[in-house]
């Protein structure tokens, strides 16, 4: 059976990276990682569809146990991605989508280097700010922070296969979609496998 591939988009926020996963995750192989966080649920938020909502000693808890794939506090919140169920998945061959940030992209590169890294980019720093104060999701002091670290997060690009710019939302998640349709047409494993039935049928 084909092995699941891991999918890691990072990107500042306010680029489009939920909104992005959000139209990938039509195509029914392919599932979001439901990460776990210290930070507040905003309006709508539902406690494991978008996080798993919990508190820090919850978290500190599951770094005890090992139970992340990667961990990382950002913007003043921890965030980890919840490690058995993203095995199972890949495990199952279903495709994971990991939303972090770079500090756990970073630790993903080092534990699974198989897996591809893909960056998103907003196509100006206004427009950026356009779409985060948009959003309606952040007080003035979260704001400033999050935008305050868009071009120091954007300096690790260069730990990325990929970079996609959200300018048409539908040209980017075509664009996505192409990289992960891409990378399951690599030379691998499973083609020597087809490879070696075409030799049983001579
Ligand atoms: P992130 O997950 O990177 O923080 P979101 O997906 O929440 O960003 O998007 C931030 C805001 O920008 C949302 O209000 C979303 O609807 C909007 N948005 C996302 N992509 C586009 C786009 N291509 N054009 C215009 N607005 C967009
Ligand atoms: P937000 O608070 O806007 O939902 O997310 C803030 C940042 O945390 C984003 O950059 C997002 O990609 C990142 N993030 C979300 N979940 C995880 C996770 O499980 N691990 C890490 N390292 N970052 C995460």
């Amino acid at each position: 059976m084909r092995k699941g591939r891991l999918f890691v988009i990072s990107g500042p926020s306010g680029a489009g990276k939920g909104t992005i996963c959000k139209e990938i995750l039509e195509n029914e192989n392919i599932r979001l990682s439901v990460s776990m966080t210290t930070r507040k649920p905003r309006d709508g938020e539902v406690h494991g569809v978008n996080y798993y909502f919990v508190s820090i000693k919850e978290f500190q808890q599951i770094i005890e146990e090992r139970g992340f794939l990667e961990y990382a506090q950002v913007y003043g919140n921890f965030y980890g991605t919840p490690k058995m169920e993203v095995l199972d998945l890949m495990k199952e061959g279903i495709d994971v989508v990991l939303e972090i940030d770079i500090q756990g992209a970073l630790q993903i590169k080092e534990a699974y280097p198989e897996a591809v890294f893909i960056f998103i980019l907003p196509p100006s720093m206004a427009e950026l700010r356009k779409r985060i104060t948009g959003r309606g999701s952040e007080t003035e002091e979260s704001l400033a922070r999050r935008l305050g670290e868009a071009l120091n997060e954007i300096a690790y690009i260069d730990k990325y296969d990929y970079c996609v710019i959200n300018g048409q939302l539908r040209e980017a998640v075509d664009r996505v979609s192409a990289i992960i349709t891409a990378e399951h047409s690599r030379v691998s494993e499973d083609v020597y496998k087809i490879i070696e039935r075409y030799k049983e049928e001579m």
